[in-house]
C-alpha cells in the first residue's frame, strides 16, 4: 500500500534546490510536484538518502520496454542523478540509481519507484531554459530534443 506523507522541507538558493523528503513519500512523486509547483522547465537532480521500498528499469532494446524488479528492503541511496525536462507539456524528471545493502553490496538502474526510507536529501539545479523530449521511434524511448 502507497505511504501519502505531505512534509518536504526545501530551501532555495539562486538556482539550487535543496529538498528534504520525509519517511515514506513517494520519491518521484514528490520530486514530479515540487518541480511542477516550482515551474522548473530544466536542470539537474542529485540525491542520497535511503528507501524501503524500490522498483528498478532495465530498458531491454529488443522489445523496447523496461524490465522491472521489485525491492522491498532497506536500502542506501548511494547515487542518485538524473535531469528534468519536460514532456508532452509535463514535467519529467529521469532518475537512475544506486542503493547499497547492508553487505556493501549494490544494486541499480533505472528509478521507476521509490518510497523514502528515513530520509532523502535531493538537490536541483535548475537551468534557465525550456527542454523536451520527444519519442524516437527507432529507441521506443523519450529522448532530449535539444534542436
Ligand atoms: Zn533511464
Amino acid at each position: 500500500m502507497k505511504v501519502v506523507v505531505i512534509g518536504m522541507q526545501h530551501k532555495k538558493s539562486g538556482s539550487s534546490f535543496f529538498l528534504r523528503l520525509m519517511k515514506g513519500e513517494d520519491l518521484l512523486e514528490t520530486l514530479t510536484s515540487f518541480i511542477r509547483k516550482n515551474g522548473i522547465t530544466a536542470g539537474t537532480i542529485s540525491g542520497i538518502g535511503a528507501v524501503d521500498q524500490l522498483t528498478l528499469g532495465y530498458y531491454d532494446i529488443n522489445s523496447k520496454s523496461y524490465q522491472k524488479k521489485d525491492f522491498n528492503e532497506f536500502l542506501e541511496i548511494l547515487n542518485l542523478s538524473g535531469n528534468i525536462s519536460i514532456l508532452d507539456q509535463e514535467p519529467f524528471p529521469h532518475v537512475h540509481i544506486i542503493a547499497g545493502r547492508a553487505n556493501y553490496e549494490t544494486i541499480g538502474g533505472h528509478l521507476i519507484y521509490a518510497q523514502v526510507g528515513l530520509t532523502a536529501e535531493i538537490h536541483i539545479l535548475a537551468a534557465d531554459t525550456l527542454i523536451k523530449r520527444q519519442y524516437d521511434k527507432e529507441s521506443g524511448l523519450n529522448l532530449l530534443n535539444l534542436v
